[in-house]
């Protein structure tokens, strides 16, 4: 957002309002390994125990300070006991000819590095728990800062916003018995629609209140971006804005027509996104903090 030396993606000259970096412990964790070495037996054995070979999925497990850690041995090739540590958890890479329990004490002793590795794995999890939607009816999903309840209607011609016993409900012209993958479509025809109403809108708004003219806008779906301004005066705006309140949206929308003015992040642009919409901060420190890449849309 406020990367004023970072070049815009496309070749276009233009500046995007880019999603902030994710923190790196938000990141997905490189998968860490480490293996480590043995001495090779003069005459390679075979496993002596059967159950040894390897399986899908963690099968086994040892006691580290008291805890259960659940691993999965793979049999392979190799001269080392080799460990890895990614989403799925332990995986342990043995020879054939190493035992279970040479195996296990080879754990143990690198309890410390398996404990702190399985540990950021854990919280990289839980910091990506996805909102999910639950896309048939009585699923609830976030429109311009409230939540809104999906109704499935047959009997209705076109979707529609309507006030219910409990809140807002989006009745959608679909069988109660309608596929996720229809619900999910149709939520996100309608969305899209809202957004090309509500954000025209507020260009309009404020473009003309504060004189400022652009050439064009277009809805975008990036992953990446809120929304960008090129250098002829086009921009474009993420449909997913649809998602926040009015003040977070005309933060967005002021920041690109703050960009007709000044291509870049400077002091003098800063201005400009101020002199559009007094009070724009606390919008802006909002939607930093989203992450666009993990909306349930
Ligand atoms: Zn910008």
């Amino acid at each position: 957002m406020t990367k004023a030396a970072r070049a815009p993606a496309s070749p276009r000259r233009g500046v995007g309002l880019a999603v902030t970096e994710p923190a790196p412990s938000q990141k997905t964790p490189a998968p860490v390994q480490l293996s480590l070495g043995f001495d090779v037996p003069a005459a390679p054995a075979a496993p002596t125990n059967a159950t040894a070979a390897a399986a899908p999925g963690p099968d086994r497990h040892v006691v580290l300070s008291g805890e259960r850690c659940s691993y999965t041995l793979r049999r392979a090739r190799r001269r080392t006991i080799g460990f890895q540590i990614d989403d799925r958890g332990l995986t342990i890479s043995a020879p054939r000819w190493v035992s279970l329990r040479d195996i296990e004490i080879a754990i143990l002793e690198k309890e410390r590095w398996i404990r702190t590795r399985l540990e950021q794995w854990r919280q990289w999890r839980a910091k990506r728990q996805l909102p999910q939607v639950n896309f048939a009816d009585g699923g609830q999903l976030p429109f311009l800062g409230g939540t809104i309840t999906l109704r499935l209607r047959a009997d209705l011609r076109a979707s529609e916003l309507a006030a219910g016993p409990n809140g807002d409900e989006l009745r959608l012209a679909l069988p109660a018995d309608a596929a996720e993958v229809q619900v999910r479509d149709a939520v996100q025809a309608w969305l899209k629609e809202q957004a090309t109403r509500v954000l025209g809108e507020r260009l309009d708004a404020l473009s003309t209140r504060n004189g400022v003219r652009y050439t064009s806008w277009a809805l975008s779906s990036a992953r990446s971006q809120w929304g960008s301004c090129a250098a002829d005066g086009r921009i474009r705006l993420n449909w997913r804005l649809v998602h926040f309140t009015l003040p977070v949206i005309d933060y967005v929308v002021a920041h690109e027509l703050a960009h007709l003015k000044e291509l870049n992040h400077s002091p003098q642009f800063w201005a400009q996104v101020a002199r559009l919409l007094p009070g724009f901060e606390a919008a802006r420190d909002h939607i930093r903090k989203e992450d666009l890449a993990s909306l349930p849309l």
